[in-house]
C-alpha cells in the first residue's frame, strides 16, 4: 500500500480524457492544462477582473442617514435589517458548501480553479455584511443570529443546507446515478436557488434605496455582490448542465419533475420571506411586486437548466436587468481607493 495515489508516469493528460466530475484519479486532477472547460477558466478570469474589497466603499453617508431619527420609517428600517440579516449568514453557508461539499467531488482542475476564486468571493461578501453591520452599529448578535430566529429566513437557509448535509455524509459518493442526482440537487439548491433566486429580493430592495441616494454605500456593495453572484450562478448552471450532458442517465423525467417542484417550493419560501419583510409597501416596492419578480427570475433559472418555465410573470423591475448588465467600472474607479492597504502590511 502506498501513502499517496501519486505515481510516476509518462502518460499525458489530454482534453479527451478529462471529465467534469468522477475523474476518480484516472485523470490527474493536479494539471490545470490542457484546459477542456474553457467557460470555467473564463469565469475565473472574469471573477479576478471584478476584484473589490468592501472597505474600499465609504459608508459615511449611510451612517449619517441611519443615525438620523427621521432618516427612515420603521417599515424601511425593518426591511433593511431583514435584508442584511439574511445575507449576513447566507454568504457563509454558500462558502461552506463550496469548500466542504462541492470541491471534494468536482475534481476537474479548471472548475476547481473557479471554485477557489468563488470561495474567496464568498468570504468578501461575508466581510461586506460584517462591515455594513459594524459601520451602522447594528446589533451584531441580532443580525448574525437572525437566520435562527426569523422563521422565513430559517426556511430559506434550511432549504439548501439539507443538501450540504446530504453530501457531507461519509457514505456519500457520486458514482451511482442516485448519488449524482443528490449532488445535482445540492448544486441546483445553491447555484439555482440560493444564489439564483433567494438573493434577488434583497438585491432589488437595497438597490431601490440606492436609486434614491439612500444607503448609497450599502447599495454600491450590493451592486458588486450582484455582479459577482451573476457569475457564480452562470458558472453553476454551466457546471450542472455539463454534468447532465456527461451523465445523461441522471436526467430522468422523474428527476426533472422533482427539480421543478423544488424550485416552485423555493419560490413559495421566497414569497413568504418578502411578505414578512414588507408587511406594507415602501419606496414603491411591495410583496406582490417582489413575488412577481421572484417568479420571473425562477422561470429564467428553469430555462437555463433546460426545464419548462412555470409562471410566465413579467419583470416588474426592468431596471434590474440594466444593473446586472452594467459593468460598473466607471463608478468603481471613481470611488475606490488608489492603493490596496496590503501594501502597508509589508513593513517587517
Ligand atoms: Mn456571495
Ligand atoms: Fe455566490
Amino acid at each position: 500500500m502506498t501513502i499517496s495515489s501519486l505515481r510516476m508516469t509518462r502518460d499525458k493528460v489530454t482534453v479527451d480524457n478529462k471529465k467534469v466530475i468522477n475523474n476518480d484519479r484516472a485523470v490527474d486532477c493536479n494539471q490545470l492544462v490542457p484546459i477542456k472547460y474553457k467557460w470555467a477558466w473564463h469565469y475565473y478570469l472574469d471573477g479576478c477582473a471584478n476584484h473589490w474589497m468592501p472597505t474600499e466603499v465609504s459608508m459615511q453617508r449611510d451612517i449619517e442617514q441611519w443615525k438620523d431619527p427621521l432618516g427612515f420609517t420603521e417599515d424601511e428600517r425593518h426591511v433593511i435589517k431583514r435584508t442584511f440579516g439574511f445575507f449576513a449568514t447566507a454568504e457563509t453557508l454558500v462558502g461552506n458548501n463550496i469548500v466542504l461539499a462541492i470541491y471534494k467531488f468536482v475534481d476537474n482542475p479548471e472548475c476547481r480553479q473557479y471554485l477557489l476564486r468563488q470561495a474567496f468571493e464568498e468570504a468578501i461578501h461575508a466581510h461586506a455584511f460584517q462591515y455594513i453591520v459594524q459601520s451602522l452599529s447594528l446589533n451584531e448578535i441580532e443580525m448574525f443570529n437572525m437566520y435562527r430566529e426569523v422563521k422565513t429566513i430559517f426556511d430559506k437557509d434550511e432549504f439548501s443546507m439539507i443538501y450540504t448535509d446530504g453530501v457531507l455524509n461519509p457514505a456519500f459518493d457520486t458514482r451511482s446515478t442516485l448519488g449524482l442526482q443528490t449532488f445535482l440537487r445540492n448544486l441546483i439548491a445553491y447555484y439555482g436557488v440560493t444564489e439564483g433566486i433567494f438573493f434577488y429580493s434583497g438585491f432589488v430592495i437595497m438597490l431601490s434605496f440606492g436609486r434614491q441616494n439612500r444607503m448609497p454605500g450599502s447599495a454600491e456593495q450590493i451592486q458588486y455582490i450582484l455582479r459577482d453572484e451573476s457569475i457564480h450562478m452562470n458558472f453553476g448552471i454551466e457546471l450542472i448542465n455539463t454534468i447532465v450532458d456527461e451523465n445523461p442517465a441522471v436526467w430522468s423525467s422523474e428527476f426533472q419533475q422533482s427539480i421543478v417542484s423544488s424550485v416552485k417550493k423555493a419560490v413559495e419560501l421566497e414569497c413568504a420571506y418578502t411578505r414578512e419583510c414588507l408587511p406594507r409597501g415602501v419606496l414603491g416596492l411591495n410583496a406582490d411586486l417582489l413575488g412577481e419578480y421572484v417568479q420571473h427570475i425562477a422561470d429564467r433559472r428553469l430555462e437555463k437548466l433546460r426545464l419548462p418555465t412555470q409562471y410566465g410573470s413579467r419583470n416588474p423591475f426592468p431596471w434590474m436587468s440594466e444593473v446586472i448588465d452594467l459593468k460598473k467600472e466607471k463608478n468603481f474607479f471613481e470611488t475606490r481607493v488608489t492603493e490596496y492597504q496590503t501594501g502597508g502590511a509589508l513593513e517587517w
